[in-house]
């Protein structure tokens, strides 16, 4: 398990960090976002989508519980928040997005724990201030080469983090 934190002031920001781990993703990788509602799990996917090279509007998949984009690879789009039960969550065909062929991103995941595949990218979004918004990024399995390959390109754009 490898981790960071960084802090982002805007939302443009967020997308920039976005777009990085949108540039550093491989088909089959996970990010699963938690934050309350307005942390910014959709900016982030708005970038990380752009990184894929997807110029669609990406907007919050609250309703439709899952859009798909084609970019590089395609990518998932999800919000489990209106999922009631993991049962439902298998329903909308969860698991093969999550171990499929392109980048799954899943924004409340903190609902589902038990859903959570073995290799991720959490990113866990925090507001503190209007604009603030406090950032750890955690990778596990192959998600800490996700992470590594991120911050490669946080160091090369010359944009601040912590190690954990
Ligand atoms: P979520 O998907 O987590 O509910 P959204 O991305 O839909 O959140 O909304 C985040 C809101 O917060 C947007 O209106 C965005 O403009 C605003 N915002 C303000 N500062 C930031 C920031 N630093 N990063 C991301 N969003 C921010
Ligand atoms: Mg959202």
């Amino acid at each position: 398990m490898k981790q960071l934190k960084l802090t982002s002031d805007n939302p443009v920001h967020t997308k920039r960090i976005g777009e990085m781990i949108g540039r550093s993703a491989e088909p089959g990788d996970v990010v699963l976002f938690t934050g309350d509602l307005g942390a910014g799990k959709t900016t982030m996917s708005q970038g990380i989508a752009a990184g894929l090279g997807i110029m669609n509007d990406v907007t919050s998949p609250t309703f439709t519980l899952m859009q798909i984009y084609q970019g590089t690879m395609p990518l998932y789009h999800l919000d489990v928040y209106r999922l009631n039960s993991e049962e439902e969550a298998l329903d909308i065909g969860l698991e093969d997005v999550l171990y499929g062929d392109g980048l799954c991103l899943m924004e409340w995941a903190e609902q589902f724990p038990n859903l959570w595949p073995d290799d991720y990218l959490l990113v866990r979004i925090e507001r503190s201030e209007e604009t603030i918004r406090d950032m750890e990024l955690t990778g596990v399995g192959a998600g800490e080469v996700l992470l590594d390959r991120v911050s490669k390109l946080l160091e090369s754009a010359g944009i601040a983090y912590e190690s954990a």
